[in-house]
């Protein structure tokens, strides 16, 4: 067992435990009976929950992805999506201004 990410929160360990495991890593949250203390005890770096790949041998690849993961490559693939500004423009996904009109990319 090696410990691959330490969260901000819960839902955030359960998010990239989903996303490694559809990579076929093996994960394992550590850290929820302390977190759902919080309040009782000081926040620390070892109250807040962490995942942790059950096999070494996946630790390098896991890595890797908790990299793309953190740059917020697992559930929002936006580069490359095209979007519709609301002057009616289509804009590239690169873009974050529409070329036509100068808006700002809206959220999703
Ligand atoms: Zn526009």
């Amino acid at each position: 067992m090696k410990k691959v990410y330490l969260a901000n929160d819960l839902s955030d360990a359960h998010l990239l435990k989903g996303f490694l495991e559809g990579e076929n890593i093996e994960t394992e949250v550590q850290g929820e009976p302390l977190w759902k203390l919080r309040g009782e005890i000081p926040i620390t770096q070892d109250t807040c929950p962490s995942v942790w790949v059950i096999n070494d041998a996946d630790y390098d690849r896991a890595m890797e992805l908790v990299a793309t993961f953190n740059a917020g490559g697992s559930a929002t693939p936006v580069a490359g999506k095209s979007w519709r500004c609301r002057c009616g423009e289509e804009n590239e996904g690169q873009f974050t201004e529409c070329w036509s009109c100068g808006r700002s990319r809206p959220d999703f």
